[in-house]
């Protein structure tokens, strides 16, 4: 009996030790619980377990004196970042069986984790690469954000888009055409069957001679078979057939703005925001895309197409996802991304939005992340400047904790 009643005494020991051990607190920061709800000025947040047990003005948050203490003065805290156009292809990621867990978890912090992303969502891979990065994630082997994956994209007949032929070849990565619906069908099921988030069709793919787009029909049963499961479709529009593939189908979220052919008329936007279309604007990537063209005429179309096509959704209620394309392009610094979409109008609320509510209402995680509140995951981005002030300081990182761990630290 008396045994007994030691071993018990010895398990509630241990087991409160453990639960103390694990508290994270941040203590006396600005903290933005959301883009809708006023800041909290010097505010503090306690995570046990990975997730938020409390928040708020730091006299009301009682932290226990086992706690890790990061001192919040004169920093600010918002909701983990996502970022929704990713791709795990760079070098740094491809063949993850032959790299260590110090070199995926340092391409990963160097692209993502170091500009505040908790969640990403893949939008074009190799799946079984990108499956396995997961797992080395989940694991813990590996330190990185949570991942979302659309696995392999689909595009029509001849449809590899002409920019990632010699990249395809160069890698030994060999990705089918879809030649007709039934196989547009299957290559569905299989992706999601293989664990896929989403699926991703080029319904424009820019080739040789101009932009091949995708027949409707095949894009509305790739479109309808993905819905069936529960997942949704991004689409690279390239041009404004593409877009109306898109649109007429059924897909979800465009994964760029459309550089070819001007501006969005009210109508087509009016279209796009009635079929609840998501836009990531990924506004870096034509700076980095249009590096041959001079500087006057990269201004031009900026300023005369894409620019005014993101200010045209934006304004009139359409859902914008933060995504800037990384993993394609190593341009991986967040800050231009954060200055064109001011210049197109977003202020600090939405730009916020499209880091965090957005994305989380959008692929249905809205009940554990995207804002901070008690019961949510510890998802947070520690800032060094306060981004409604300047938009730019969403790129000056601190601290990026995921679930309560530090992904993270600016050394
Ligand atoms: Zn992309």
């Amino acid at each position: 009996m008396r045994i007994r009643f030691l071993l018990l005494l010895l398990a509630t020991f241990f087991l409160c030790h453990s639960a103390r051990a694990d508290d994270l607190a941040l203590v006396g920061a600005k903290i933005y619980p959301s883009p809708t709800d006023a800041p909290i000025e010097n505010g503090s947040i306690l995570i046990h377990d990975g997730r938020i047990v409390s928040v708020g003005p730091s006299a009301s948050v009682k932290i226990p004196p086992a706690a890790k203490i990061i001192d919040g003065k004169g920093l600010i805290i918002t909701a983990g970042f996502w970022n929704s156009h990713i791709h795990i292809l760079s070098p740094g990621l491809l063949h993850a069986e032959k790299l260590t867990s110090e070199q995926i978890s340092s391409q990963l912090e160097e692209m993502l984790t170091r500009w505040g992303f908790t969640t990403v969502f893949d939008i074009a891979s190799v799946l079984e690469n990108t499956n396995l990065i997961r797992r080395r994630i989940e694991s813990g082997e590996v330190k990185g954000p949570r991942i979302l994956t659309v696995g392999e994209p689909l595009w029509a007949k001849d449809g590899t888009p002409i920019y990632i032929k010699g990249f395809l070849e160069a890698n030994h990565i060999s990705i089918p055409d879809v030649e007709t619906n039934a196989q547009g069908v299957e290559r569905v099921r299989k992706e999601i069957h293989n664990g896929a988030d989403g699926i991703k069709i080029f319904a424009g793919s820019v080739e040789q001679n101009g932009v091949l787009v995708m027949p409707l029909d095949l894009a509305k049963a790739i479109v309808a078979e993905a819905h069936r499961e529960g997942k949704p479709v991004f689409a690279h529009p390239s041009n404004q057939q593409g877009l109306e593939v898109a649109l007429q189908s059924g897909v979800d979220i465009l994964a760029h703005t459309t550089p070819d052919g001007g501006p969005w008329s009210p109508l087509l936007v009016e279209r796009l925001k009635a079929a609840h279309m998501a836009l990531t604007p990924t506004l870096t990537l034509w700076h980095f895309e249009m590096k041959t063209i001079s500087a006057a005429d990269f201004e031009k179309g900026m300023t005369e197409t894409i620019l005014p096509q993101l200010r045209a959704y934006s304004e009139a209620g359409g859902q914008i996802l933060f995504g800037t394309d990384v993993g394609y392009m190593d341009h991986f610094d967040t800050s231009e991304e954060f200055s064109w979409m001011s210049r197109a109008g977003m202020n600090f609320q939405q730009i916020l939005a499209s880091l965090t509510t957005n994305p989380a209402e959008r692929f249905g995680d809205s009940a554990h992340r995207g804002r901070i509140a008690k019961g949510l995951e510890a998802d947070l981005v520690v800032l060094s400047a306060d981004p409604a002030l300047d938009v730019t300081a969403f790129s000056k990182v601190r601290y990026t904790i995921r679930a309560g761990k530090i992904l993270y630290a600016q050394k």
